[in-house]
């Protein structure tokens, strides 16, 4: 028998925030609870047709079954190629400007690797999705949050970096439409970060996972149509969220040829790109009619009017989204995130995420995602109205 140890990085992560609620969320669903869950950000609708079909026939395909290309079929990159000039007006170079990701967490959490070490700084959002600041951590870097406030409508204060950690960051981790806080993102803060890469000489990654699922007509940007954007860093895009392909896992990186380049080169050590008949149904998905994506949105739409509508009559104030399948909400005085959700479990049989989950400086918000039918959407504000009274 040996002794099993864990290495210093796994040791030292910061603790799993979300374990006592598993475990509730557990005991509900074993005493038999009717239970609304709106905690997890992932799709209850299937993949699209076209697209399984796609992914059928490519599979059937023996070419497609041998090792695939690291960065990604030449077909699937100018896929994406096309869709960006079709969606953003941004032209990218397929060969050096276009990466495959197996999933856009594998690349968020294998960038810091290619450009960051021990000594440098990591910048990110808190308020955010964990994997910026662990990918950092795993990288032997500093990760250092700048707050998310709503004084600030949930963007950063980059004025406020001090001039220290500026000199030291390598990388700024960004999301726009956000997750948690479903704000979207201006052309006048890009134009202030792309100042701010700039000065300081720091990587911009953005991570765009959100950027079809918007609503009211109100189109997202893409970091790169910032004037100098591509000069100052890369885009994270994924197919999950906008297709109800998170099962899938296959998304791409682009933007500036040599950050796309680093992270090619720590991927071709660690992995073997994306299954081939993946990036077949990918392509399939990124030529995806605008109908059928206006359809899921007005979906989205609807299940957000349903749950704001709900909400409005309880204590707790959500914010309007104007993107992301999330609402995020403000805890009513006198309770916190991991309080407020618990008592919601308990008394509504409704989950959401607490909003310290996603750093510290989420305490006293809740999120929900709006991955449930409307009549249980619905049903959960109904149910919140009631335990709140
Ligand atoms: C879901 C999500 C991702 C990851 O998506 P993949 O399935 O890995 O492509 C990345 N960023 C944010 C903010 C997300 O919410």
């Amino acid at each position: 028998m040996i002794k099993v140890e864990l290495a210093r990085r796994l040791k030292e992560l910061p603790p799993y925030l979300f374990a006592q609620i598993d475990r509730m969320k557990e005991e509900a669903l074993a005493r038999g609870a009717d239970l609304i869950d709106l905690s997890i950000g992932d799709p209850d609708l299937p993949t699209p047709g076209h697209i399984v079909q796609a992914m059928k026939q490519a599979v059937e395909r023996p070419e497609n079954h041998r090792y695939p290309s690291y960065q990604g079929m030449p077909r699937f990159r100018e896929a994406v190629a096309r869709w960006y000039k079709r969606r953003f007006g941004v032209s990218l170079d397929a060969a050096t400007e276009v990466l495959s990701l197996i999933g856009s967490k594998e690349g968020i959490g294998h960038i810091s690797l290619a450009f960051a070490q021990e000594g440098d700084v990591v910048l990110y959002c808190s308020p955010g999705y964990p994997v910026y600041s662990i990918g950092a951590l795993f990288a032997g870097a500093r990760p250092v949050a700048l707050p998310l406030r709503q004084e600030r409508h949930f963007f950063p204060d980059l004025e406020a970096v001090p001039q220290e950690l500026a000199r030291r960051a390598k990388l700024l981790f960004l999301n726009y439409p956000n997750n948690p806080t479903a704000q979207t993102a201006t052309l006048e803060f890009f134009q202030q970060v792309v100042a701010f890469a700039e000065r300081h000489n720091v990587i911009v990654c953005h991570d765009a996972a959100y950027s079809e699922l918007y609503f009211d007509e109100q189109r997202p940007l893409s970091f790169l149509q910032t004037p100098g954007g591509k000069g100052v860093g890369v885009e994270f895009h994924s197919l999950s969220k906008t297709y109800n392909m998170t099962g899938w896992r296959v998304g791409f990186c682009v933007g500036n040829a040599q950050v796309v380049a680093g992270l090619g080169r720590i991927k071709t050590n660690l992995d073997s790109g994306v299954f081939q008949a993946i990036q077949e149904a990918a392509i399939a998905a990124l030529e995806t009619p605008e109908e059928s994506l206006a359809s899921l949105r007005r979906t989205y739409q609807e299940r957000r009017d349903v749950l704001l509508q709900g909400l409005a009559q309880s204590p707790l104030r959500a914010f309007r989204p104007k993107a992301t399948f999330y609402v995020w909400a403000r805890c009513p005085e006198g309770w916190d995130s991991t309080g407020l959700v618990q008592h919601l479990l308990k008394e509504a049989a409704v989950l959401a995420t607490p909003g310290v989950g996603f750093g510290p400086e989420g305490e006293g918000y809740v999120r929900f995602a709006l991955c449930a039918p409307k009549e249980r959407i619905k049903e959960a504000a109904e149910r919140i109205q009631r335990a709140l009274r």
